[in-house]
């Protein structure tokens, strides 16, 4: 074991580093959980849900949850509402509101990096 500050080595137990006197293990062993350590913090089930509802169509909660390739396939779809007479929009309001719901309800409980999502 070495001094995270100064990189000196540590006698076994010791509590502080006897070059610099910083703190054995102070900092970086609060983030325990092994699951969270992949991709930092974990995002809000129920903003991505909302998101997925009202603004699903954007793909606003699949670009907040990091899902960036089917947030730009649904962003598309609407967008070319304007030439398929808003039919493709349609899907992917709905396809949003399917994804929204299945978040809230736990069905999709991970972001892209695979972080669970907190309540
Ligand atoms: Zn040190």
């Amino acid at each position: 074991m070495f001094c995270e500050k100064c990189g000196t080595e540590l006698a076994e137990g010791a509590k502080h580093c006897s070059n610099c006197g910083a703190p054995v293990g102070g900092q970086t062993v609060q983030n325990s959980n092994p699951v969270n350590n992949n991709g930092g913090e974990s995002k809000s089930k129920l903003a991505a849900g909302l998101l997925g509802i009202f603004l699903g169509s954007l793909g606003i909660h699949n670009f907040y949850l990091g899902y960036t390739r089917n947030a730009v396939i649904q962003l598309v779809l609407c967008l070319a509402g304007f030439i398929t007479c808003g039919l493709t929009s349609l899907g992917a309001y709905i396809w949003g509101l399917v994804e929204g719901i299945m978040i809230i309800a736990g069905k999709i409980s991970v972001d892209a990096n695979g972080v669970p999502l907190k309540d």
